[in-house]
């Protein structure tokens, strides 16, 4: 077999890109728009040693699982990569790839999974609460909004995302009429002219408030009066503002907001808990899953008003403060400390006082508060040996001398009954696993948007005292490839507390200031969110020509040096990235 070979072949799996998988003489081949059951014929485009690629050529006999795409660019655009997959058929395929991933990396044998049938949606479609959406001009010259195509700069006027409320349909249209009527240019940025780059629309399901804010390349709009007019004839509209971004770069969002009518931002609900949306909050992107999400941890939990729960990898506190009014105590943990201002404004919010949050690492604010030091001094990017922990060992035990009867007080407060992990793709680090399996609480809840980290992360549970209760699959991202997983696994001697090493007032002052950024925490970042892999000499490379401060570094004394082309994807990701960890403005 070689390049160029038309070959004809079923399909009878899905990549974790979407592509259609097949076999040919022992050789596996993506197919990308292939579906489970098709048989196509597909013109070889690169071959490896066992697999390949080929391009989709001819569809021989449609699968019964093929449905008609809702949306004609589906293809196109690149975002929803099984929407031709019947709903039932995506729902299988989530449910056994978490199945497959828990036998193939987690050890578990096929009868020994104790899963609940996989959550779907009612309506699979109509369920994003924000959207995006980049303004230009088409090769005609009229002025569209729409979607940049795959991998691409050309943009591909969109009417309707299919994944979106149906608001955003009319909002786009009122915002492109106004354009029209008052010739307010769209911005261009092959010349970094014009002024409307984006329009950001944020819908609150539970409360029916509309957002609507206007990334500008400017100080101010024009001619607001008559959009402002436009708008509020959309039933629900409760904010509209402007972000000011006059970067020349691929970044969305500018960091000053200016309100131009209505609030500074929506209020939507999860559960009985209500959040404060502004254009550059994180929210969850399907609130109603988000809630069955949630209801399955709390379910889980089994909590009964009385535990310590830590929430690893909190975010802005939705999981803790869904759990709050359930347990006695909540401590959140999260490494971005605007996340962490979020979750503490929406406890103020919500009148929930007993939810804590800390800035910090997952792996070392629970290890060092409860004080299981697992892995103290191991972990490189200390670089302390340990010394800093050591010390505040040593005034700790006067401290605890001093005031014996507080502390004994304080250590039975902390220690968790009931750990929850949320964390990003890549899991959490053994060194946090390390942890809990020392601090041992009777139950662990595990939250997981990648089933094969998840499988990982379970092995090394299962073989250190814990067993995997209960697991279900929550379809949150329909028509895509991605699924999350709540797993429950509990410990039989399993102690409700054991000696602290560490009192609250110092992880609280030490976790307050904001961290340092590592090189690391960039990349790691970037992988999560962007899944690029990036490599610290390019950050570098981008930070300087930034005009920012780069440690003295000379390539030629770099072993390590690897000369990686800076692609416009990766330039965006890690500007993106610097903003998010307010590196640059
Ligand atoms: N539980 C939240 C968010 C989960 S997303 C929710 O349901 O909305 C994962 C979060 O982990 C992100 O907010 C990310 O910033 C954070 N994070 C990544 N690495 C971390 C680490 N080592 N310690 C703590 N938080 C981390």
């Amino acid at each position: 077999m070689k390049k160029n070979d038309i070959i004809e072949l079923k399909i009878d799996d899905i990549g974790v890109d979407g592509s259609g998988i097949g076999k040919v003489d022992g050789m596996t081949f993506f197919v990308k728009d292939a579906v489970i059951g098709d048989r196509v014929s597909a013109k070889v485009m690169k071959l490896k040693k066992n697999y390949g690629y080929a391009r989709f050529m001819e569809l021989l006999e449609a699968s019964p699982f093929r449905v008609e795409p809702k949306c004609p660019l589906y293809r196109k655009c690149g975002g929803c990569q099984i929407q031709a997959l019947s709903y039932e058929k995506q729902l299988e395929y989530k449910e056994n790839k978490i199945r497959n991933n828990l036998m193939r990396i987690g050890g578990f044998v096929e009868d020994g999974i104790p899963m609940e049938p996989i959550i779907g949606m009612k309506d699979a479609y109509h369920y994003r609460n924000k959207a995006q959406f980049p303004v230009g001009r088409d090769k005609e010259g009229n002025i569209i909004s729409g979607f940049y195509a795959a991998r691409t700069h050309s943009m591909i006027p969109v009417g309707n995302c299919y994944l979106g409320v149906p608001q955003n349909q009319e909002v786009m249209e009122r915002v492109l009429g106004w354009m029209n009527q008052y010739q307010i240019e769209p911005y261009d940025e092959t010349n970094g002219l014009g002024l409307i780059r984006h329009v950001l629309i944020r819908y609150g399901f539970r409360t029916g408030q509309l957002m609507v804010c206007l990334v500008i390349n400017g100080k101010s709009l024009p001619k607001s009066e008559p959009l402002i007019d436009s708008l509020l004839r959309i039933k629900g509209m409760a904010s509209i503002t402007i972000s000011i971004n006059r970067q020349r770069n691929n970044v969305i969002m500018g960091n000053v907001v200016k309100t131009l009518w209505g609030a500074d931002y929506i209020e939507d609900f999860i559960g009985d808990v209500k959040f404060c949306i502004s254009p550059l909050s994180f929210y969850q992107i399907n609130p109603v899953q988000t809630e069955v999400l949630y209801q399955k941890v709390l379910e889980y939990a089994e909590l009964n008003g009385d535990e310590v729960v830590w929430d690893l990898y909190c975010g802005i506190g939705t999981i803790s403060l869904f759990l709050a009014r359930h347990a006695r105590k909540v401590y959140g943990v999260e490494i971005v400390p605007q996340a962490v201002e979020d979750a503490r404004q929406n406890a103020r919010i919500n009148g929930i006082e007993n939810a804590v949050f800390f800035v910090g690492k997952a792996e070392e604010v629970l290890e060092k508060t409860c004080g299981v030091g697992a892995a103290v001094g191991k972990n490189e990017e200390d670089g302390d040996g340990g010394v800093r922990e050591k010390a505040v060992q040593e005034d700790f035990t006067v401290e605890k001398e001093r005031e014996g009867e507080r502390w004994a007080e304080e250590e039975k407060m902390m220690w968790p009954q009931v750990v929850v992990v949320d964390p990003p793709r890549k899991g959490c680090q053994e060194r946090l696993l390390e942890s809990i399996v020392r601090v041992k609480p009777e139950k662990v809840v595990y939250v997981s948007c990648d089933s094969a980290t998840l499988a990982r992360d379970l092995k090394y549970l299962r073989g250190n005292g814990y067993e995997m209760k209960r697991g279900v699959g929550i379809d949150q991202f329909c028509q895509t490839v991605h699924v999350e997983t709540v797993v429950l696994l509990t410990h039989e001697k399993a102690t409700s507390y054991i000696e602290v090493t560490m009192d609250y007032d110092t992880i609280v002052s030490e976790y307050k200031p904001k961290v340092k950024v590592t090189y690391k925490m960039i990349m790691d970042y970037i992988k999560e969110k962007y899944n690029l892999n990036v490599h610290s000499t390019t950050i570098a490379e981008i930070k300087r020509s930034l005009g920012l401060k780069v440690g003295d570094y000379n390539k030629k004394d770099d072993a390590n040096y690897r000369k990686e082309k800076i692609t416009p994807e990766k330039r965006k990701a890690v500007e993106e990235t610097l903003r998010y960890f307010e590196i640059i403005q």
